[in-house]
Formats: structure tokens, sequence, C-alpha cells
């Protein structure tokens, strides 16, 4: 399998070089020259696999001939049964008669992003096995993807993390699973800003020539192709459970940098039948305008009880540009340079009519947030966090036939948004024992202004240069 960049202009790389690389040398983002299809039979089949032999068959085709398939075999074996507390992985629970919840918090701190992170730091130590190379992964976090990515590179050798994130806008939880972890490869950077500035910082270090030519950098953020392509997985195994390829299912997907939802799609283009993809968003809602009216436009950051779908500009969205426009690397490259520069674009028919197809969306302001966790609690007794609860509310603001099955993706595990679960369910969600002593350990990091300057002087400073 080949991968080119979105915008065009990048080397065509293998799984291995596009793993490594995480953002393309042009600014774009790497995606696979096509989407490999199931047939309906084949899909018909997954159904008597578990969680770790579904993840070897809906990966293979895009790790072509990077890893022979008993290698792959062992890192989802690694990934999967070893790390998570549940035994099938990302289990499914019954809402209603057409509502279940994906549960993908079952890693090992609490968030969906495990499950593509504890692969991906196993594909890093693999890869880099052959290769005489220390890789610098330099990576910006809401909350969530910080924590997991730590968890999942603490002490590997030939490898440092430096982690940015925002001060004092993640959870406790958040932070603590961060600034806890105290491997000496684990650097954690609190810089005096927004999400969307430590990304923009961290794009900004990929692009710089004079910075990023002087490291191995990779990415663990979502734009890193790996990443979604492990998320492909739970999609097949969930459809599959309830009736696919038979029957359609539905998904809704609490929304910040479009990687979930991207999965989704490439489930769909896959052949998994996909009835609808529900992309939830907060107030913070760049993705619900431009779904609804070609309108991408960023505005400022408003702080929620969400935090890892606080964002204005969403990384991932330029791949279902890219896809949805025909491919066309220059003309994606120029909308984008237009949208780095104004902030503002509007989305071609073509790229309406394409995700008009198969995405609606939602826009949940935080009391309807609330009132979804209440009501879960109080008519399925389910605690479910705040993010997931956007999903669920945006899942039953659609109008969808009612034969179809609707499964929102539970994003977080409840405990780690304990306040603010507890103050819309009176309930005090429950740490599980495998966080252990998370509030009695010592915290490490350091503070940094949110300037390129300041941020790359940090780095260079602490950071393993090339040979
Ligand atoms: C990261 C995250 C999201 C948003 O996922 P994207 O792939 O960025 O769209 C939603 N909920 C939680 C809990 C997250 O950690």
């Amino acid at each position: 399998m080949r991968y080119v960049s979105t915008r065009g202009n990048a080397p065509v790389l293998d799984f291995e070089g596009a793993t490594l690389a995480g953002l393309a040398a042009d600014g774009g983002l790497y995606v696979p020259e096509q989407w490999p299809h199931f047939t309906a039979e084949e899909i018909a089949e997954m159904a008597g696999l578990s969680y770790v032999e579904t993840a070897v068959r809906v990966m293979a085709p895009f790790v072509g001939d990077s890893l022979d398939r008993d290698t792959l075999t062992r890192l989802c074996e690694q990934a999967y049964a070893g790390r998570f507390a549940h035994d099938a992985v990302t289990p499914l629970v019954q809402l209603d008669h057409q509502h279940w919840l994906l549960e993908l918090f079952h890693g090992p701190t609490l968030a969906f992003k495990d499950v593509a992170l504890q692969l991906l730091g196993l594909l890093f130590e693999t890869f880099l096995q052959h290769r005489d190379e220390h890789l610098t992964i330099i990576g910006a976090t809401s909350g969530d993807t910080g924590s997991a990515a730590i968890d999942a590179v603490a002490g590997r050798e030939g490898i440092d993390i430096f982690m940015l994130h925002p001060r004092g806008r993640v959870s406790d939880v958040q932070r603590r699973q961060m600034t806890t972890v105290l491997s000496p490869n684990v650097h954690n950077i609190a810089i005096d800003g927004n999400f969307d500035q430590a990304q923009a910082l961290v794009k900004a270090m990929f692009n710089d020539p004079g910075f990023s030519g002087r490291f191995t950098l990779s990415a663990v953020n979502s734009i890193n192709w790996a990443r979604l392509m492990a998320q492909i997985v739970y999609y097949f195994y969930a459809a599959v459970r309830l009736g696919a390829p038979e029957c359609p299912v539905a998904f809704s997907v609490p929304t910040g940098n479009f990687g979930d939802v991207f999965a989704g799609y490439v489930a769909a283009k896959m052949g998994l039948p996909v009835a609808k993809l529900i992309v939830a968003t907060n107030i913070n809602d760049i993705l619900h305008r431009a779904l609804t009216s070609g309108d991408y436009s960023a505005g400022e950051v408003t702080p929620t009880a969400a935090p890892s779908m606080d964002i204005q500009v969403s990384s991932n969205f330029e791949r279902l540009l890219f896809d949805l426009n025909g491919r066309d690397g220059a003309a994606l490259a120029e909308q984008m340079q237009t949208f780095e520069t104004t902030r503002a674009i509007r989305l071609t028919n073509a790229q309406r009519e394409g995700a008009a197809k198969l995405f609606t969306s939602a826009r949940i302001d935080p009391d309807d947030m609330a009132l979804a966790m209440r009501r879960t609690w109080e008519r399925s007794g389910e605690l479910v966090d705040p993010h997931t609860a956007i999903g669920l509310a945006a899942a039953r603001s659609v109008d969808l036939d009612p034969a179809i099955p609707v499964v929102t993706l539970a994003t977080a595990h409840p405990a780690k948004f304990r306040d603010a679960v507890e103050r819309s369910t009176g309930t005090r969600p429950i740490l599980p024992s495998r966080i252990g002593d998370l509030f009695e350990r010592e915290e490490k990091y350091d503070v940094v202004h949110a300037t390129f300057d300041d941020v790359t002087a940090h780095i260079a400073e602490l950071a393993t240069p090339k040979a």
C-alpha cells in the first residue's frame, strides 16, 4: 500500500514511512492511495472473530508489506489483549431499542485514544529496530492524546516524547496521567495558551526546516495515519455484532479533530454499510457549520466540560476535503493555504454534496449535554462522560429510520471527568483500580510561553539531535 499527501507534493511512502513521518513534508496529511474494499461475504465472516482477529483483518491491507501477518498479529495481541481491561476490548452496551454505546475507554488511560496509541507505540518500536535512528515525538494535547501517547511510549528505547498541553485547561485526572509518568524519555510542557495554539506550534515545528532538520521528528496526533487506521477496526467490530453486512448501522461520534469520525468514513469506503455518521460537536461548532452550510471558518475557542472537543481547527477534516474533491492535491493545497491565512474557507459544491451523502451533524450546548448525562443515568443506569453525552444528545436529535441501530462512541470513562459527571447526575464515578494511586504520585512538567522561539529552545535543549 502506498501513501500520498493530501497536498500532492511530498514523497509517496509505504506504511512504515507514513507511520514514522506523521505529517507530510508539504504540510499535508498522508492517506492511502486507494481504499481497500471488503465484499459482503468477507464482512459476514468477521462475525466469528475476536477483536484482535478483526483488527488484523481490517488493518492488513493498509499495512501492506511493512509487517508480515505474524508480526501484525503479535502487535495487536500485545496492544489489545495485553493492555485492555475488558475481554471484548470495545464492548457494546444497550441503552434502549435503538441506541447503543460503544465503550472505547477500557484502556490504560481511560479514553478511546488508547486503542490507537497502544498500537502506535509498538509500531514505532518495531520499525525503529531496523533503523539506527532516535525518534523525537512532538505532540499537542487537549488532554487525552497526551496521556495515551505517554503511556504508550514511556520507557521505550530510542524514543523521546515532548507533549504540549494548554495550562489549566485539562482535567486533573488528565493532567496527572501525563505529569506523573516520570520516565526520563517523557517531557511534559504546559503552555500558556489554548489547544489550537499548542497544535499550531507543533505544526510550525514540523514545517520549519531549521528546527525539524535537526531531529528525526514524528507525530502522535491523529494527523498520524496509523492512528486512524487502528480506529477503523471498532466500526467493523461493532457493526458486525449489530447485523452488518445485512443491516446498516449509524454512528454518532463526539468530534474534535475529526480523526475518530474520519475512521468511520473509511470503514464506509471499505464496504461497511454505514447508514449515517453523526458528527457531534459542542459549542465549538466549526464542523457543524461546515457540514450544514459549507462555512469552514474558525472562531475563538470557548472552554467547556468536554475539553477534548474544544477545537476550532480540525486537522483531519483536510483528509475528507481531499477525498471529496477528486483527490486533487494542488487544489486542496490552495484551499488549505487560504484557510491558514484567513482562517476561513467555503467548501466546494463537490465537497458539500459528497459530505451530505454520509454525514450529518449536531451542535450540543452545555444544558443539553448535562441533560443527556442525567437522562442516561436515570433511564439506563449508565454514567457517561461529557464527550459521550454530546454524542448521545446528537444521536437523539437526528431523524433516522427507527429500524437502524445507532451506536454512540463512548470516548472517555466517566471517572476521567468525574466533577462534571457528578454535577449533572449527583453521582461521583469511581476511578477504576488500574489508575491506582494517581493522586498520590509526584508530578513533573515545565511551563513555557506559547511562542515558537520559547518552545523550540526548550525542546532543542532536551532532545537528541540526528547523528
Ligand atoms: C480526542 C477525543 C475526542 C475527539 O476525537 P477526534 O478524533 O479528535 O475527533 C472526543 N472525546 C474524547 C474523550 C477524546 O479524548
